[in-house]
């Protein structure tokens, strides 16, 4: 079984559902409100622990019901939950006001995620006998940096998904092995809108990068080789919400058992189809019998 750590977020979304979005003054009433269990960190350690990964996640929740929630969903979902810790105050929420054109704004208040600026005692040896470690950036970027660190030096293979979309320092880059932007990440992070282009930018930095491309599928690039592009299966996407995290999860996995590149994509894309023919975030992501049957 592949051995992963995640670093990062946990996040109560809390969703209103109207008709138009309101303006600034306005009040409107709401269709329907959901609280569902998010953040980059949970989603992509509920990913890659339903993918068949044994997973540990390294994080914070508030002391309040949210925090409660939060931790239990992750450890429903087969997640080990004893180094995220509990800290005073409350848990990390976005605020998402979904119309029914489909657009959203949304309000991230990041709670206690922000306390996530360092590594505890525990945390380093934790890290150090996984196979791979899974960090975005939803936590403060010293801890980012920190684990990376612990991982490089434990030749723990380190996997980045830099969302939000923003400028990497250069020392998170020297640790990362593989980076994992979206197109629109892709761009801000090389200032090229063509994904080949962005992937032979970034392998400056970094050795292999993947570049998800919806439904398009997905580009792997490593330095000395040729890019390899992944098809996305072909299927009705209804919510593809967590589509990126769910790749992630199964990619590392799936790289964590040997699998080849390819191969390992292939299974990667599979996982994420099958996310995106469901509504919601880590309730979509597929179970690992489920990813084999989309992948034979
Ligand atoms: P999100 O922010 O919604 O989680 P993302 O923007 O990070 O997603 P995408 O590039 O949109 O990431 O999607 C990630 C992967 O999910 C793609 O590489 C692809 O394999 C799969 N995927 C996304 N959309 C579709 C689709 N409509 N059909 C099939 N596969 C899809």
């Amino acid at each position: 079984m592949t051995d992963i750590v995640v670093l990062g977020s946990t996040n109560m979304d809390l969703v209103a559902y109207v008709e138009k979005p309101p303006q600034r003054g306005e009040t409107v009433t709401g269709r329907e409100f959901r609280t569902i269990p998010g953040g980059k960190g949970a989603n992509q350690a509920v990913a890659a622990a339903h993918a068949g990964g044994t997973v540990s996640m390294i994080g914070a929740v508030g002391n309040d019901a949210f925090g409660t929630r939060l931790r239990s969903t992750l450890e429903h979902s087969g997640v080990n939950t004893d180094h995220l810790r509990t800290v005073e105050g409350p848990s990390g929420t976005a605020h998402i006001v979904v119309d029914d054109e489909g657009g959203n704004a949304i309000v991230v208040v990041p709670g206690a995620n922000a306390t996530v600026d360092h590594l505890v005692p525990g945390d380093e040896v934790l890290i150090s006998s996984a196979d791979a470690l899974l960090l975005q950036l939803e936590v403060p970027l010293a801890a980012v940096v920190a684990s990376a660190r612990a991982a490089r030096a434990h030749g723990v293979r380190t996997i980045l998904t830099p969302a939000p979309a923003q400028p990497l320092p250069p020392e998170l880059l020297a640790v990362t092995d593989l980076l994992v932007p979206n197109e629109h990440e892709a761009a801000t992070l090389t200032g090229r809108t063509d994904p080949r282009e962005a992937a032979t930018a970034l392998l400056d930095s970094v050795p292999e990068v993947v570049i998800t491309l919806g439904s398009s599928g997905s580009l792997y690039a490593t330095r000395g080789a040729q890019p390899l592009t992944v098809p996305a299966p072909r299927v009705t996407a209804v919510d593809s919400t967590g589509a990126g995290d769910t790749f992630v999860g199964a990619l590392a996995v799936a790289l964590g058992e040997g699998r080849p590149v390819r191969e390992a994509l292939a299974w990667a894309s599979a996982a994420a189809a099958l996310s995106v023919q469901r509504p919601g975030a880590s309730a979509s992501m597929p179970y690992r019998s489920e990813i084999e049957t989309q992948y034979a």
